[in-house]
């Protein structure tokens, strides 16, 4: 009889290799290259044995929304290198923290957050990489800054020399109906070409989820964030 760790291993295993046929079938769809697109899997509320057990199977990003949470996993998977992705909402108090454990902050929305992971970045000597969070749609309470204010903020980060913007990242909001959604996807695509148009830097755009990454390779997306798809309902 199949011991039930070895039963979830097989779970997760299946699920990665689903959700990675799904990609590679959208890319097919578009004419992309599987290759230019990066799946992170979404690990908050997920408990560290089961990423590991993604980590045996072939997911290498990670995303994590919640400092203290990402800290306690990062502990256990110490004997992992991950590549980890600050995906959540960062309070100005936790830069600091942040820079010192994240490879990647894809959710810098405001000057005044970068300003501090600046200065964290600047005390421990390191570089960071950034995705700017952009807000589509004008649901209230939901971060990333409008994409009006795009071009000015990202030219406003050019004075902090530990910090370069990679990317650019989103969370769209609900939408009645899948065309509004597919709009959502050309809108960031749009502001992601103009701008890597000048800054070839930026070449990670971040949009899709569980339920709806397929649309957002179609519409240009290089790295899609997928949690329940891969780890089940939270
Ligand atoms: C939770 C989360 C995801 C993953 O959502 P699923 O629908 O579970 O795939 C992606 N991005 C962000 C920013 C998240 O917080």
């Amino acid at each position: 009889m199949e011991s039930a760790a070895a039963l979830q291993q097989s779970q997760v295993s299946a699920a990665v290799h689903a959700v990675r046929s799904r990609i590679a079938a959208a890319c097919e769809r578009v004419g992309r290259n599987p290759r230019e697109v990066t799946l992170v899997g979404v690990t908050k509320t997920v408990p560290a044995e089961r990423v590991r057990d993604a980590l045996d199977h072939g997911i290498s990003h990670l995303g994590e929304s919640r400092l203290q949470e990402a800290i306690d996993k990062m502990r256990v998977l110490s004997d992992r290198a991950p590549t980890w992705h600050f995906i959540g909402h960062l309070q100005g108090n936790k830069a600091r923290r942040a820079v010192e454990l994240f490879d990647v902050i894809a959710s810098v929305d405001s000057l005044e957050l970068a300003e501090r992971l600046e200065a964290g970045a600047e005390e421990i000597g390191r570089e960071l990489r950034i995705h700017v969070q952009v807000k589509l749609g004008d649901e209230p309470g939901k971060h990333g800054i409008a994409i009006e204010s795009l071009p000015d903020l990202v030219t406003a980060m050019d004075a902090l020399p530990s910090l370069t913007v990679v990317g650019l990242m989103a969370i769209p909001p609900r939408r009645p109906d899948a065309a509004s959604s597919r709009a959502d996807f050309r809108l960031l695509k749009r502001a992601f070409d103009d701008l890597r148009a000048v800054r070839p830097e930026i070449e990670h755009l971040s949009m899709g989820m569980s339920s709806d990454f397929e649309m957002a390779i179609e519409e240009g997306a290089t790295e899609v964030r997928v949690g329940t798809l891969l780890f089940g309902a939270r």
